[in-house]
């Protein structure tokens, strides 16, 4: 990409990164590829909102892609580093710290009985899928597509997210030969996992889903659907792993699981966990995780897990959420939104899809009932980059991508949600 003298300092940077980082960026979805412009760059943030470093603010949907619950540098989790960082920033030796983030973990999720750390969302799905397989000796996993894992080898097939926006659901440097122990699905489909548990009987370790699909869009399961995903691994012998990764801590204290009353035998989570810095964590029933070495042979380990700073960080977000009532306050944040975009869309007879549960939301420009990646993928795509580069112009940064969730904190404020509806009443406007 070429830019021209009279650049943003944004632009400026961007220039740099470009020729020094692959895409100019760290993770994918950030470099904004397919709406023609260079992101970004932000220089501080505090609570919803965001200033790049042309000085230009934003309200800010996308939280750092979930983490963010309680908007940006909430008070609670910066001085809990700060209080931490005196003593050390890490020494890969236990600390009574690691103690608390997982009794927490387990009280707050009473089908994790044990949790083990990790650095990231992805290195937490691909340890539960190791355990799958080593707990029940099975070689196959089912995951659906749409549904994002991580950019773990076996299960970046039919992933969501980046991979989708860029139009690369799967990707090069994956052997056939992993990738075909992955059995992708469509979500939502019953009959689907009837026939894959049929034609391989005994042989399938277990099934990996979002429980609510957030990164391909945001849609949710049909009711009953969860439940019967849960009866099919048991009565078969295979595991039942939600990937809480987005949903865990969000949807409800206890995620998506507590919100339904589901038990998983596996639960991995991230994001909001780290309180902002990298963090994952995989945990469930205490006789699959004591299969995790030193216990077990399943092997897995990590030199920076269960960092101190980064658990004081989670910790402190984690107390907050629990003390503050925030789930209420977050329902009430995400009704209100709602509302204004159901009167937004009657009143521009834009009869769009929009779905929203809690504190996650996502516009799909499409009139079709979401309910899978075909689904997701009908809506178009013109008009959402239209209406993200309105949006933006006045303001407002909604995910990059029509294929994310929009997030709402506990730092929006009533003025923030209709400073934005009036901003996407005009974009929208200008996107038809
Ligand atoms: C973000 C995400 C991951 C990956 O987490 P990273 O920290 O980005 O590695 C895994 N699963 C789900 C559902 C996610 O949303």
């Amino acid at each position: 990409m070429l830019y021209t003298p009279g650049m943003s300092i944004s632009e400026e940077l961007f220039e740099r990164a470009c020729r020094v980082i692959p895409g100019g960026v760290n993770s994918p979805v950030r470099a904004f590829r397919r709406l023609e412009r260079a992101p970004f760059f932000v220089k501080r943030a505090e609570g919803a909102h965001l200033t790049d470093e042309d000085d230009k603010q934003y309200i800010d949907y996308v939280g750092t892609w979930g983490p963010a619950i309680l908007g940006h540098a909430p008070e609670c989790v910066i001085s809990a580093v700060q209080a931490a960082v005196p003593h050390g920033l890490g020494y890969g030796i236990p600390t009574r710290v690691e103690v608390d983030m997982a009794e927490t973990v387990c009280r707050w999720i009473p089908s994790i009985e044990k949790v083990r750390m990790t650095n990231s969302g992805t290195e937490a799905t691909m340890s539960a899928v190791r355990l799958a397989r080593g707990y029940t000796g099975r070689r196959y996993i089912i995951k659906f597509a749409g549904c994002y894992h991580g950019h773990v080898d076996s299960l970046l097939v039919a992933a969501g997210s980046g991979a989708l926006t860029h139009g690369e659901p799967d990707s090069a440097g994956v052997p056939a030969e992993f990738a075909n122990l992955t059995i992708v699905l469509p979500y939502n489909d019953r009959a689907a996992v009837e026939r894959a548990f049929a034609s391989h009987p005994g042989e399938i370790a277990g099934i990996i889903v979002e429980p609510f699909p957030g990164n391909a869009g945001f849609y949710l399961p049909r009711p009953g659907y969860l439940e019967f995903l849960r009866e099919i691994t048991e009565k078969n012998g295979a595991l039942l792993i939600f990937d809480e990764v987005m949903t865990g801590f969000r949807i409800s204290a206890a995620g998506v699981q507590g919100k339904l009353g589901i038990t998983p035998d596996l639960t991995t989570l991230g994001k909001i966990i780290g309180g902002g810095l990298p963090v994952g964590a995989f945990g469930g029933r205490r006789e699959i995780m004591d299969c995790v070495s030193p216990l077990g042979a399943v092997y897995q380990a990590g030199t920076l897990s269960g960092n101190p700073v980064a658990m004081a960080a989670g910790l402190a977000q984690l107390n907050y959420l629990e003390q503050h009532d925030s789930y209420t306050r977050l329902e009430q944040l995400g009704a209100r939104l709602e509302e204004g975009v159901r009167r937004i869309l009657r009143d521009e007879q834009l009869p769009l899809t929009f779905i929203r549960d809690g504190s996650m939301f996502c516009l799909h420009f499409t009139t079709q009932e979401v309910y899978d990646l075909d689904t997701a993928m009908s809506g178009n795509f013109d008009m959402f980059r239209r209406y993200f580069h309105a949006m933006l112009e006045q303001g407002v940064y909604v995910a990059p991508s029509p294929y994310e969730t929009g997030f709402i904190s506990t730092a929006h404020t009533e003025a923030d949600i209709d400073a934005t509806l009036a901003a996407m009443q005009r974009a929208l406007r200008l996107a038809k």
